[in-house]
């Protein structure tokens, strides 16, 4: 994949730029660039789906703020992830309704003609995954509905043996022209034709199996190779696996949210991997050899003499694989001593006994900690 460009460079703001400077810049730059005005120029298609993208995240507050914090990786899972593909568009970004929602239509894209190929919108389904799947990357079998082409007309809606026949009130372009008087003199408009509702094609004998729409809903399951190092709630675009596009038009998408389950002795943090690790008072003091449970499995970690709660160490590379690039986060233990309750007689007095045997040597932060306060109150 090519790198991409910085989302605030395509749009020519700052960094900080308000919703409004961003709204603003990027009417100006989708006008530029708008494919209707530039036929065939594939160039200007480039940069109009670039720009397209870029307003995507940065209209969005909550896309926004992943990608100020993690650039193209926090808004874009399958960036240099290697997984899904497909459309750099979002959920039903297709020219004429991205027209017709900013600019109020009239703008190239309610203009499309009734039989020009229209890609199909986006799909969205989920999945759960266990902490460890998220650490490993998984194959998935993820469940969906989708809307098909009718096997049985293949899309005309019309019924075995019979054709759609072209709407004679429009001439089959599923739009009419009206003339209109004003004291400006005659003002044409176009709108939906309402013999056909806009499809250019009137059925007499619909198909029994679509009722004469050429298209039905209906279940689907794709394996989904989900990668190692994935977040909760990032989300895997599989591209083709949407519905059904019209005119011949492409399928759409199938977006794909990852729920990650917590774990029970794992926090992620980046992509690290943080525990707390219970020792006993006396592997504090004397040192042990402990085991640590790991992504990886369970490892054996020298504890050195002396160590303190809250002491934390590291397992280097026993973290979480960089999605999108080289190497892995880290494992942190943070250790908790355990001081031990519902002592009998009998351990309470060797306790008792350990404690008159030591000296202040033992216990450099409690003798500090006396100085100061002697210093305080004299
Ligand atoms: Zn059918
Ligand atoms: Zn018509």
């Amino acid at each position: 994949m090519a790198d991409k460009r910085d989302y605030y460079e395509v749009l020519g703001v700052q960094k900080g730029a308000s919703e409004d400077e961003i709204k603003k810049a990027y009417r100006q730059s989708a006008k530029k660039y708008h494919p209707d005005l530039h036929p065939g120029d594939k160039d200007c298609e480039e940069k109009f789906k670039e720009v397209n993208e870029a307003y995507e995240v940065l209209s969005d507050s909550e896309k926004r703020a992943r990608y100020d914090q993690f650039g193209h990786a926090g808004v874009d899972p399958n960036y240099g992830a290697g997984a899904g593909g497909g459309s750099p568009f979002g959920v039903d970004m297709d020219f004429g309704d991205i027209f017709s929602s900013i600019f109020g239509g009239g703008f190239g894209g309610g203009r499309r003609a009734a039989n020009a190929p229209q890609r199909g919108s986006d799909v969205e389904a989920s999945v759960t995954i266990t902490f460890e799947e998220s650490a490993k990357g998984v194959t998935k079998k993820v469940s969906y509905n989708s809307v098909d082409t009718c096997a049985d007309c293949h899309g005309t809606g019309a019924a075995a043996g019979s054709q759609p026949k072209t709407c004679s009130a429009c001439g089959g372009s599923g739009r009419v022209t009206i003339n209109q008087r004003s004291p400006l003199g005659v003002i044409q408009t176009q709108r939906t034709c309402d013999a056909c509702h806009g499809r250019g094609k009137i059925i007499d004998n619909p198909c029994r199996r679509c009722n004469g729409s050429g298209r039905y809903r209906q279940p689907h399951s794709v394996d989904v190779s989900i990668p190692a190092g994935i977040r909760d709630s990032q989300i895997l675009n599989v591209g083709g696996h949407g519905n059904a596009g019209v005119n011949g038009g492409p399928k759409g998408d199938l977006h794909v949210y990852v729920n990650v389950r917590k774990h029970e002795l794992f926090e992620r943090r980046g992509d690290d991997v943080w525990c707390d690790l219970p020792i006993t008072f006396a592997q504090a003091a004397l040192g042990a050899e402990v085991t640590v449970p790991t992504l990886d499995g369970k490892v054996r970690y020298p504890i050195h003499e002396g160590t303190q709660p809250n002491d934390v160490f590291k397992l280097k590379g026993r973290g979480f694989t960089h999605l999108g690039g080289r190497g892995k986060g880290d494992h942190y233990c943070r250790v908790v001593v355990e001081i031990p309750k519902n002592l009998n007689q009998k351990q309470k007095e060797l306790i008792t006994q350990f404690d008159r045997s030591t000296t202040e040597r033992n216990y450099a932060k409690r003798s500090g900690f006396f100085d100061k306060l002697k210093k305080m109150f004299g």
